[in-house]
């Protein structure tokens, strides 16, 4: 072993220690309900795909027909080669989706939050970040020249407390997740934007598990409150069950990204034919009411019977559903247990979670069906009685 990889290896070890190991698994099926899993069939309780767009025919065929038009990938930068009819179709699109004057697209929804965060606020800005906000708008902070201020999650006194110890910079930015990954929440956009509006701030929002999802249309967090944030961020990877990422906004903004944001510049444009598949995606999303009246219906079902159960489930109404089970080895214990079940959910503990709160953190699809749900629902009573858990 060289000295570097003697170094890493050690390292390892300590990870391994402290429980936090992340090893790979496999997938030998399209994404859908019931997957094989390393060889092993599965009912999949954690996947993003929450209208079942992933695997939609529909998406395979647009993408197809571009495929063979274009080729595989776009072999520039949007700046330079890469830049095709199909990323101003799309963008205009997500500006009409979002209601917004335009769109940009990032090669993934880490790299538009990086973008943003990294290129908007400046040296005498602040940002005030909620405590639960995702990894990539915690590194977008991280290379921003502003300083970061985190407020308590969705606590408005907080963040109002916050705002005003911070009056003295230059400009104020607020970022939140719409929807939040870990803990199902909706942030409370309506009362954030007020605040903001008071304080003279301004309101970026990740809205990647609400775009699809939440509002009329599924149009995402700022439908569902009927407000409009200054810049809304999004994915294409998760509700819209394709690759990518997007900045919905003014006129104004979207040119000054494209002019200075480096995860923009600085990236290979998305392949048009993944550009061609989410196209057809939001249209799909546009007129489909019934998977996520589907999804809705399930997640429903899923919180009620386990609350009716016993267990203490957090979030709001969304495809988030955290189970919480406290201590990290019985989370990972029940986890296993779940697997040996067939089913495929995983066990979140600290520190992406807070102490005390590891959970099974479920996703549900419109896709799940009454049978995938009722088998869920027993494996829970089951092991929960096992494990004496409830
Ligand atoms: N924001 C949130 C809240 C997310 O959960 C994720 C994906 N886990 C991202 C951003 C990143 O999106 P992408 O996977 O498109 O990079």
């Amino acid at each position: 072993m060289s000295e570097l990889d003697e170094w890493l290896h050690q390292h390892l070890i300590k990870t391994k220690e402290a429980g936090l190991y992340r090893k790979l698994r496999t997938m030998n099926t399209a994404p859908r309900p019931n997957m094989l899993i390393d060889g092993k069939g599965q009912l999949v309780f954690s996947s993003n795909n929450y209208l079942g767009l992933a695997n939609d025919q529909r998406l395979v065929t647009a993408a197809e027909t571009i495929l063979h038009e274009f080729g595989l990938g776009s072999s520039g930068s949007r700046l330079t080669t890469g830049n095709t009819d199909w990323h101003h179709k799309l963008e205009e699109k997500i500006a009409c989706f979002k209601q917004t004057e335009g769109a940009l697209l990032f090669s993934s929804g880490y790299l538009a939050n990086v973008g943003v965060l990294s290129t908007l606020p400046e040296k005498d800005d602040v940002i005030l970040s909620d405590r639960l906000n995702h990894a990539s708008i915690i590194d977008g902070c991280r290379l921003s020249k502003a300083k970061t201020v985190v407020y308590n999650h969705i606590d408005m006194d907080d963040l109002e407390k916050k705002l005003t110890e911070t009056a003295s910079y230059k400009r104020r930015f607020i970022v939140s997740d719409g929807v939040f990954s870990m803990d199902g929440t909706i942030a409370p956009l309506d009362q954030i934007i007020s605040l903001a509006k008071r304080y003279h701030s301004y309101t970026i929002v990740d809205d990647a598990h609400a775009t699809g999802v939440l509002g009329k249309n599924g149009r995402g967090t700022s439908d569902y409150f009927g407000v409009r944030p200054d810049v809304v961020i999004g994915t294409l990877s998760k509700a819209i069950g394709t690759e990518g990422g997007f900045v919905a906004g003014s006129h104004v903004l979207i040119n000054y990204l494209l002019n200075h944001a480096r995860t923009f510049i600085f990236q290979t444009a998305m392949p048009p034919a993944i550009c061609a598949a989410s196209y057809v995606a939001l249209e799909v999303i546009e007129e489909s009411h019934e998977k996520r009246q589907q999804l809705f219906s399930n997640v429903k079902k899923i919180k009620t019977s386990l609350v009716e159960m016993g267990y203490l489930v957090k979030g709001d109404i969304t495809p988030i559903i955290p189970v919480i089970i406290g201590d990290p080895n019985e989370a990972v214990l029940f986890a296993e247990k779940l697997q040996e079940k067939g089913i495929y959910a995983p066990a979140i503990r600290p520190p992406t979670v807070p102490e005390g709160e590891s959970r099974i953190r479920l996703t549900v699809t419109s896709d799940h069906s009454t049978k995938d749900i009722d088998y869920l629902l027993e494996c829970f009573q089951f092991i929960g009685k096992e494990l004496n858990i409830k």
